[in-house]
């Protein structure tokens, strides 16, 4: 599957309007994305495995969205069939008081996967140059070089073996519109509203606006972004779980050769 196309050229323009959220251009069916998504789940169950027993690299994942993007629905698929002792999932919030003391960085340097491990970042810095962008908790002369020291952060990471893939899973304003109001009509959905998100989505083009620079000014050769389109989750899911096998998949990971000399002992 040719992941490339929803990849974002380092270096290109970007205007969030170009992407279509209803777009699936690698899959055609929804029945056979759901069937090709069961086994890159599996492929993905076993270079997990791969991964933790080589120990020589490190993966962080990256997923932005507007809210309901389907954040949470995205780790829940693609790592179905991953261990859950082999991914660990970081979900950043409003900054503490403690955080807020220190650069924006400190608290997500401290969630980065060590060798062998996966870490997704549910929200992540970016958010540091989108709601604090869109809000002005931060003046714009701090924000705007913040662009820099995203890229010199992520690119200290993969120095050190850290394979970092950012995933912006768009969906239309009218998809967020029908995602909420399911929030509100099903009470089984109710514990996932919050009032702030009507309020946010009135800031629908300040965001995209503010998504544009991130495309454009982060998505580097180290760390390239994704815009998935996400209206259908199954092509979400696929496309993400297809992007992720294939970066593992091209590391070449090989088992350890352990000298099994000895005999097991009663
Ligand atoms: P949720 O992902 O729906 O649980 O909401 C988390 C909230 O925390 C969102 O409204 C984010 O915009 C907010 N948030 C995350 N990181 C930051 C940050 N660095 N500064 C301000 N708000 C943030
Ligand atoms: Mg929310």
């Amino acid at each position: 599957m040719n992941t490339n196309v929803h990849r974002v050229e380092p270096g290109s323009k970007v205007r969030m309007k170009d992407f279509d959220p209803d777009a699936t251009p690698l899959c055609g069916d929804k029945a056979d994305g759901k069937e090709q998504s069961l086994k890159v789940q599996q492929r993905l169950g076993e270079l997990q495995e791969l991964l933790y027993a080589e120990h020589h690299h490190k993966v962080l994942i990256v997923l932005q969205g507007m809210d309901t993007s389907g954040k949470d629905g995205t780790v829940r698929h693609v790592m179905n069939g991953v261990s859950p002792s082999g991914v660990q999932v970081f979900s950043f919030k409003k900054p503490t008081e403690e955080e807020l003391d220190h650069d924006f960085l400190w608290r997500v340097h401290a969630k980065t996967p060590g060798l062998g491990e996966i870490a997704v970042f549910n929200r992540s810095h970016y958010e540091d140059v989108l709601v604090v962008r869109v809000h002005n908790l931060v003046k714009e002369k701090v924000w705007r070089k913040r662009y820099e020291q995203i890229n010199a952060f992520e690119r200290a990471l993969t120095a050190s073996g850290t394979v970092i893939l950012k995933f912006f899973l768009n969906i239309s304003r009218e998809e967020q519109r029908k995602r909420l109001q399911e929030r509100i009509d099903d009470p089984k959905k109710h514990w996932k509203f919050q009032h702030g998100d009507i309020e946010e989505r009135k800031l629908w083009d300040d965001y995209m606006d503010a998504y544009d620079d991130v495309l454009e000014k982060t998505s580097t050769k180290h760390a390239p972004w994704y815009v998935i389109p996400a209206n259908a989750k199954w092509y979400r899911n696929l496309v993400i779980g297809n992007v992720l096998a294939d970066a593992l998949d091209s590391l070449k990971m090989e088992y350890p050769i352990v000298d099994l000399s000895g005999e097991v002992v009663d």
